[in-house]
């Protein structure tokens, strides 16, 4: 198909050819429901929900192709054909030379951080993300967000959002010293930011702040080829680019890679660790077989990692990836246009509400972005989930909640499941439950958790 980048309609490069049959429940089912879960949407059952917007992880389509793919899993212990395929596709697409397979992204973030974080490290990043600042912090590291304010604030129209702000990074030199900095950790299209891309230029920048600083560039590369759309379509310089040319320029200028392949490249689970770098290479290897698995396959089966391989040519495809943010473009402007307080620009993967624009009621100590969500799958069965104060859990020294300015509510997309119609089923059930928001009422913790206490936390009304 050919799609250019100015057309403004798009339509997915694919069509369909099997299906998976939905429930329907009613509200009396749903509201035993989400009591039974404690008012956590993780804690529902997957057959309860009708449209299931928890997340883009590892909920992707395959193509025939992957699947295919799959039939030529070479299950040996050492040594996977799947393996090298592996290697090669993520070296001619993402740059990096040695890759460490793992059983997802925290696999990998947790041998990043045993090898390069010390006790009483500080690791900057643009914005944190639950698992990655938790390996950070398990590893003596002490996370600082050195993202642009403009990231904090929903209603900037920023294009970048995601960018480095270099005066916080500064001054962290300057307040702790560079040998306490192993590596800037930067996201592309910051997932707790609403899905915001960094741009190239401000990746460039921080390559020459890192080269002067000495200090290294760890890619959190999960939603790279969304972060490369956007520079596509908003940075001057890179209109007649390719995605995938964007990707690999994005990739280059970092040092090493954490992966989750279960969003971009579109496998059911799968991830890694690249570097270019030989020492650190021969560390993760040694530290992968205690964690992971044999460093030829990670905790990964060889069918998954030649689905992952050819995961990751299609999701460079910019049909593809006009449809993907297309669709999520398409959701948020319905939304918007309905008068739903959203956070903007609208990002890659998901649209966020503003929770605290919603329920001004229910004060942040009430988890108001936990309360909506809640009340989202009660209305039509339609299953999201909180990015806000439950997300960001308590200091790990004083104990206190985390409050950000964030407090969202996501509705993430699937990549190339569901469609329009049911794009405009989300976006009725979502005014419905705005307009009734006064009768919202606030939630506090029955059961919270040790660590990422909003997977398994548990909640009553006040
Ligand atoms: C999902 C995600 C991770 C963690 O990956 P898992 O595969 O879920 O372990 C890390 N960083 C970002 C930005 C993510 O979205």
């Amino acid at each position: 198909m050919n799609t250019r980048k100015t057309d403004t309609v798009w339509a997915e490069p694919y069509k369909i050819k099997m299906v998976e049959l939905l429930k329907v429940t009613t509200l009396e089912d749903r509201k035993r429901a989400i009591k039974g879960a404690g008012y956590n949407t993780f804690l529902l059952k997957s057959e309860d929900v009708y449209i299931d917007l928890l997340t883009d992880s590892g909920v992707g389509a395959m193509s025939d192709r992957q699947w295919a793919g799959m039939m030529m899993g070479d299950e040996a212990y050492a040594g996977s054909a799947n393996f090298y395929h592996m290697e090669k596709t993520i070296q001619d697409y993402y740059s990096y030379k040695h890759i460490v397979p793992t059983h997802q992204g925290r696999g990998a973030e947790n041998i990043l951080s045993q090898i390069l974080v010390k006790d009483g490290d500080y690791v900057p990043g643009n914005m944190y993300f639950t698992t990655t600042r938790l390996h950070q912090e398990l590893a003596g590291g002490t996370f600082i967000d050195v993202i642009i304010d403009e990231a904090h604030d929903p209603a900037s129209q920023h294009p970048f959002k995601g960018n480095i702000d270099f005066a916080k990074l500064d001054k962290l030199v300057a307040d702790v010293g560079v040998e306490k900095i192993p590596y800037v950790c930067v996201a592309t299209c910051v997932n707790m930011a609403g899905g915001q891309p960094i741009s190239m230029a401000n990746l460039k920048e921080l390559r020459v702040w890192c080269d002067k600083h000495k200090i290294r560039i760890v890619h959190d590369m999960t939603r790279v080829a969304e972060n490369a759309y956007f520079i596509q379509q908003r940075e001057e310089g890179y209109s007649d680019k390719s995605i995938a040319e964007i990707v690999y320029q994005l990739c280059e200028l970092t040092d090493a890679a954490t992966m989750s392949s279960k969003k971009d490249a579109m496998v059911n689970t799968g991830g890694f660790l690249a570097m270019n770098d030989e020492s650190f290479y021969e560390k993760a290897c040694n530290l992968v077989v205690v964690y992971e698995g044999l460093h030829t396959y990670g905790g990964m089966a060889g069918r998954d990692m030649e689905a992952l391989a050819i995961g990751i040519t299609e999701s460079v495809q910019d049909a593809h990836m006009h449809a993907r943010v297309g669709q999520v473009e398409y959701l948020g402007n319905k939304l918007r246009a309905r008068g739903v307080t959203i956070v903007e620009p609208i990002g890659g993967h998901a649209v966020f509400l503003d929770a605290r624009a919603i329920l001004p009621h229910i004060p942040q100590e009430q988890y108001p972005a936990q309360a909506l969500a809640a009340a989202l799958y009660v209305d039509a069965g339609i299953r999201v989930m909180e990015r806000g104060v439950v997300s960001a859990g308590r200091n790990s020294e004083t104990g206190e909640n985390h409050m950000p300015k964030l407090e969202l509510v996501r509705l993430t997309l699937p990549r190339r499941v569901y469609t329009q119609a049911h794009m405009d089923v989300v976006v009725e059930s979502v005014c419905r439950v705005v307009e009734q928001a006064a009768s919202i009422k606030g939630l506090n913790f029955t059961y919270e958790p040790e660590y990422l206490r909003f997977f398994r936390g548990r909640f009553e009304e006040v």
